[in-house]
């Protein structure tokens, strides 16, 4: 039997600590329980280092299937109920904490997500919101970096958005937090090649040096565009991503995917497309990879790997690349309703949307007759910067 201990105080929080040799099957009784929205499983390596952490090692929810993964020699898990009444609301949360007034924040953790031959670094920061700001899959926060703005001496810097990559529950499914994956923006000069650390993105590389304990200010949330059209629970979502453009994907995936969600049991098709310069560049892979073994029914995954892969011409593999490949099945899936969103930097929609017209031409359809109405339609949702 597996020792089960509440945590003091925390009623919708349990953690029970399975004995060596102990089967999972504990940890699956917890999870089918009707309170229970996921499973948050650590993992402890007693052979290497007695009671060493190494990480958290997978993340379950009610939904999940259990992988034969699970047969470790020690786990600790901690059972988590969702705080149900942020369902609620049917409206979302907007602009609750503005840069005039924004809300201090605490961020909870930082963490590298590229591996070494990624060009760049990018960071899944957690912050801390205590609660205090509510926000919907596909909203913005706003974040102020602290110091003087260089363009305005004597007043604050300025607020950049990034996209939250969490659903509103948070990583840790309380509640309490957002997740943010912000790549830092460094500056190369020109002509010499080299980098100008004094011209370097003020916020992202506040934001990645950030440390646990430290405070963040925040305003929003913001955006409705991007938000995840629930009505149909049977719909086709179609994601297109480069690099932090996949933020709010990875939201409605866990929505859709992760958690068990008792107003949300998604049982259409979310087909994510996502370009990343190279291997080590992939953003939340693993998760994806989870969702495709245990859903391919409703997930489908593409990856466009530029410094990789060759497209058909044998040019750079980009993910208007793997839009034209599919174009039959994405053309067919929009004529019956399919939603499409494109998340990312601004310079991925010119050379998407010469694909999707082009594709359209050669299938004697007038793009621009299309666009009007998938935009009439609420199905076109662009989000770039
Ligand atoms: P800034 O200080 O604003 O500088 C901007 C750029 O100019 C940098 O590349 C910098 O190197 C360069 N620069 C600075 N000084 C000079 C100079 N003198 N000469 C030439 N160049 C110079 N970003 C993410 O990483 N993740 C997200 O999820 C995300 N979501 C977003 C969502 C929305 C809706 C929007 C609008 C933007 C989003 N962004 C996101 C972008 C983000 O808001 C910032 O723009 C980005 O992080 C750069 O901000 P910064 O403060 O680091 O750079």
């Amino acid at each position: 039997m597996a020792q089960v201990v509440v945590a003091a105080g925390a009623a919708q929080m349990g953690s029970m600590v399975l004995p060596s040799q102990g089967s999972t099957r504990d940890i699956v009784t917890a999870s089918q329980s009707p309170n229970c929205r996921g499973v948050r499983v650590q993992v402890l390596w007693p052979q290497f280092s007695r009671n060493k952490f190494l990480g958290e090692g997978l993340e379950l929810s009610a939904r999940s299937r259990l992988s034969t993964q699970l047969r470790l020699t020690k786990i600790y898990a901690k059972v988590v109920t969702i705080p149900i009444e942020l369902e609620e609301a049917t409206e979302p949360p907007i602009n609750l904490f503005k840069p005039k007034e924004p809300y201090t924040a605490t961020i909870k953790s930082n963490q590298k997500i590229v591996g070494p031959k990624a060009p760049g670094e990018t960071c899944h920061i957690v912050i801390d919101h205590g609660g205090n700001v509510p926000y919907w899959e596909g909203q913005s926060y706003g974040v102020i970096p602290p110091g003087e703005n260089p363009k305005k001496p004597g007043m604050p810097n300025t607020v950049r958005l990034y996209s939250i990559a969490s659903t509103r529950y948070g990583d840790d499914f309380d509640g309490k937090t957002a997740s943010l994956c912000v790549r830092r923006a460094v500056y190369y000069d020109p002509e010499t090649g080299k980098e100008d650390p004094a011209k370097k993105g003020i916020c992202s590389n506040f934001l990645c040096d950030s440390k646990p304990g430290d405070k963040v200010l925040i305003t929003g949330p913001s955006g409705k565009v991007m938000l995840l059209p629930e009505d149909d629970q049977k719909a086709c979502h179609i994601m297109v991503a480069t690099g932090t453009g996949i933020a709010p994907y990875r939201g409605y995936l866990r929505r859709m995917f992760m958690e068990n969600v008792p107003t949300f049991k998604f049982e259409g098709l979310a087909w994510l497309f996502l370009g990343v310069a190279n291997t080590d560049s992939l953003l939340y892979n693993e998760e994806f990879i989870s969702y495709q073994k245990q859903y391919p029914k409703n997930f489908r995954y593409d990856i466009a790997l530029s410094r990789e892969q060759l497209n058909k011409k044998g040019g750079k593999m980009y993910v208007q690349d793997k839009i034209e490949e599919y174009s039959e099945e994405i053309f067919k899936l929009l004529d019956g309703g399919a939603h499409i969103y494109f998340c990312g930097l601004k310079g991925m929609m010119p050379g998407i949307q010469d694909t999707l017209k082009r594709v359209a031409e050669e299938r004697g359809e007038s793009w621009d007759q299309k666009l009007l109405k998938l935009k009439k339609n609420k199905q076109w949702h662009v989000e770039v910067y």
